[in-house]
């Protein structure tokens, strides 16, 4: 990797970068393609990686959005779904929201699940009911 703070009069067209600051050559430079790709500027190199980083981890986790969707659709009109869980199945998800560090309200709760609309409206009645 070259140096990437390098003197500003030394290069051809410097610019600074719109993330961090630091001066780069435009020729060195990359597309932001997630930060600033709607005003089309160009970051520089040490930033560019880090905003690749940033998408592949995005993707990441659209894709894991979309295969626990695949998989959970419909869980919750089955019949004691839980039950039918593997065991090691359970565990992660119950790792998974304790790890979370967080405590839901019942209105956050609610929240959620109207936000999602996995509530139809007698089930709402009934949360809003333990309110
Ligand atoms: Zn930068």
């Amino acid at each position: 990797m070259e140096d990437l703070e390098l003197d500003p009069d030394t290069m051809e067209m410097p610019c600074p970068c719109e993330h961090c600051g630091n001066w780069f050559d435009l020729h060195d430079g990359y597309a932001s393609e997630k930060w600033y790709q709607e005003r089309n500027l160009v970051i520089c190199e040490k930033c560019h990686e880090e905003e690749d980083a940033e998408i592949e981890d995005d993707d990441y986790w659209y894709d894991v959005n979309i295969e626990l969707s695949n998989a959970l659709y419909g869980l919750d009109k089955k019949e004691g779904a839980w039950d039918k869980l593997e065991k090691n199945n359970q565990v992660l998800i119950i790792d998974i929201v304790s790890k979370s560090k967080r405590t839901f309200t019942a209105e956050q709760v609610l929240a959620i699940l109207e936000d999602t609309e996995h509530l139809d409206d007698a089930k709402m009645m009934f949360v809003r009911s333990e309110l």
